[in-house]
């Protein structure tokens, strides 16, 4: 794609980024609807943010995306955040609107396209993890009204300010469980690992007690490097349908391309970009 003086550019901001997959799939979408747009990753410097996302609404950028560690550090120099950004407290997508900023949080619309299928409302879930994916999750989950939802995580405070915050906005029976006691839960409907347990370059895997698992299960797995880890290898022999972080990879980054665009992005493009990337 040749760059002109009339090209617009879209960024994603984190530290280190080398390793992100946006580019690939934002490129490829933007060729794919034949855009004079490019998308391009940048290294920023903790203490460059400020002025990073200050000067933005004097440009015209076409928009950024945010990742570690910068997400929530981002949010004092924008006018509104959504819904989701704010419960969070973490922002991956700002749009330039006019001479305004606005954050987003599309890792929650990402996670619901995962789910697309299972009736919530009547589902048990255990969600593994309290960091930033698995908060978004848990709020998915409970802004779709799960029935029963309880999360385990190494460090059991986060987990339970999660619950809390949550408890304060939804109704849903939410509660903390340990590790060690995951085998008291008997079959879930959803299980979802939000750690890094299991990713390539992390020697330890996630190791989910069989008697969770059975066929009615859908395991979810937010890692997508490798695609199938131990854990789904494992639901699926008991009979479960598993799904791994792709689909949550490329929703979340086709959500930030309609808030940027207004087009309807070609989201089995941006999908094959990032399997041919993998
Ligand atoms: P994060 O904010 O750093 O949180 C990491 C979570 O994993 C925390 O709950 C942490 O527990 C737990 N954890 C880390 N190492 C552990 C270990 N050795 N044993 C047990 N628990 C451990 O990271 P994140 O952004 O939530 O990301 C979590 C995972 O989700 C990563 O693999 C990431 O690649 C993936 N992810 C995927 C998508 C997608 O679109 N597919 C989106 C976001 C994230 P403590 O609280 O005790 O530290």
């Amino acid at each position: 794609m040749e760059i002109k003086g009339s090209t617009r550019i879209a960024i994603v901001i984190g530290h280190p980024i080398k390793h992100s997959m946006s580019p690939v799939m934002h490129n490829r979408a933007f060729r794919h609807l034949n855009m004079d747009c490019s998308y391009i990753a940048l290294d920023i410097k903790p203490e460059g943010v400020e002025y990073f996302v200050k000067g933005l609404r004097y440009t015209n950028i076409l928009g950024v995306n945010v990742t570690i560690p910068h997400k929530t550090a981002v949010i004092p120099y924008l006018d509104e955040l959504s819904e989701e950004a704010s419960f969070l407290k973490a922002v991956n997508t700002i749009k330039i609107n006019e001479d305004k900023l606005i954050g987003y949080n599309t890792d929650v619309y990402g996670f619901e396209k995962c789910l697309e299928g299972i009736d919530v409302a009547s589902s048990s879930a255990l969600l593994i993890g309290a960091g930033g994916a698995g908060k978004a999750v848990a709020y998915t989950l409970c802004k779709l009204n799960i029935k029963r939802l309880f999360i385990t995580n190494r460090t059991e405070e986060k987990a339970k300010d999660l619950i809390r915050s949550l408890t304060n906005l939804f109704k849903g029976e939410i509660s903390f469980i340990p590790f060690g006691k995951l085998e008291s839960l008997g079959i879930m409907d959803i299980i979802v690992n939000a750690t890094p347990l299991g990713m390539e370059g992390i020697k330890e895997d996630l190791d989910v007690p069989s008697s969770l698992i059975g066929k009615e299960t859908t395991a979810i797995d937010l890692v997508y490097n490798p695609p199938k880890t131990k854990f789904l290898k494992i639901a699926e022999n008991l009979g479960a349908k598993t799904l791994n972080g792709i689909k949550m990879l490329v929703y979340q980054g086709a959500e930030s391309f309609k808030i940027w665009t207004g087009i309807e992005p070609p989201v089995e493009i941006m999908e094959e970009a990032i399997k041919g990337y993998l």
